[in-house]
């Protein structure tokens, strides 16, 4: 039987949903991407150990993804399967008083949102982040001072058998955008402990409310976009190198270099795969031309 058949009577065994050839462009916020042969939805631990231990042994091509709001989906889509680890493997408790335990799933706002909620500060930077848990984990999110190393206590995580295994935060390798999840894409993100400290609920509140607000001063938030477009260089910034080359507005069939911020990449209707690359190609070609730096992209490739 081909491995698709088995794979889902598995999922209807674990009942967890699927689609079959699902549009990519669904599922990340950049609205890009083509079909990928299969896209399920995991629901527990339990079910993604199954599922991983099950396209391991055949030798099946996956990739994992949250919210997709850092990757770049190919035009071609994706020959295998997408395990989706969004809202369906949703929970966020305190383990703790001053602990908070959630499921790789969990959107960074509902976690954000918990912790006020708790009057429990150290996530503030996270709010408006529009990823999960796993995702912020895997690429050590951070923004406004803050980031998921300084927060991140363990995590538990699925090997390629199907085991679940526990990593301390210290042997996370966690810098910037990187993680040892970022390194090696066997361990497979299942929940998470975070480490807080008691706060005036009045004062966290005011922070996320402002944080929030400079990422709707500062960000094209109306258009689709995987966020910053490329890593911060050493030394500089990325929007500043691209601004300073003139390149704000610049264009690729409809991928544009943000008018608000250069820095993002915006897909202004229609934009594929092909012309974010040719335009973000373009600009670090430039910006290494005019000031020596050498842009490299945030996103993952999916393809
Ligand atoms: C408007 C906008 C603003 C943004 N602002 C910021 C910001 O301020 N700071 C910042 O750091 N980022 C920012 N981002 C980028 C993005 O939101 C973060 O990187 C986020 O943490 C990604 O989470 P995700 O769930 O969307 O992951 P995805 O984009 O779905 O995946 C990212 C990577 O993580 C892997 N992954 C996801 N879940 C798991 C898991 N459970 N186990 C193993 N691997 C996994 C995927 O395979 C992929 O390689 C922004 C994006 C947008 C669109």
């Amino acid at each position: 039987m081909p491995y698709i058949e088995k794979l889902c009577s598995l999922c209807e065994k674990l009942g967890c949903e699927y689609r079959l050839n699902e549009p990519l462009k669904n599922h990340t916020t950049f609205k890009i991407g083509g079909n990928a042969k299969i896209l399920v939805e995991i629901n527990s631990t339990d079910t993604l150990a199954e599922l991983v231990k099950f396209l391991n042994k055949d030798s099946v091509r996956f990739f994992v993804i949250g919210k997709g709001s850092n990757i770049l989906a190919h035009d071609d889509g994706f020959d295998g399967v997408i395990l989706k680890v969004s809202n369906k493997f949703s929970n966020v408790r305190m383990t703790d008083e001053n602990e908070i335990y959630c499921t790789a799933g969990t959107p960074l706002s509902e976690l954000c949102l918990f912790a006020l909620e708790h009057s429990m500060t150290g996530l503030e930077f996270a709010y408006g982040i529009p990823g999960t848990a796993g995702g912020a984990l895997f690429m050590n999110a951070g923004a406004y001072g803050g980031e998921i190393k300084d927060v991140v206590v363990s995590a538990r995580c699925i090997d390629k058998n199907g085991n679940i295994i526990t990593i301390n935060a210290e042997d996370m390798k966690l810098s910037y955008r990187h993680s040892i999840f970022s390194e090696n894409t066997d361990y497979i993100i299942a929940d998470m402990t975070f480490s807080l400290e008691k706060g005036e609920k009045s004062e966290i509140k005011s922070k996320m409310d402002e944080l929030l607000q400079k990422r709707k001063d500062k960000q094209p938030l109306e258009f689709p976009s995987a966020g910053s477009t490329f890593k911060r260089p050493e030394g500089s910034y990325a929007s500043l190198l691209i601004e300073q080359c003139g390149l704000k507005g610049m264009s690729a069939g409809d991928a544009q270099v943000s008018e608000k911020h250069s820095g993002f990449v915006i897909n202004k209707g229609n934009a594929t795969f092909a012309d974010v690359l040719e335009l973000t190609g373009q600009v670090k070609e430039i910006v290494k031309e005019k000031t020596g730096y050498t842009l490299e992209l945030e996103p993952i490739i999916l393809k």
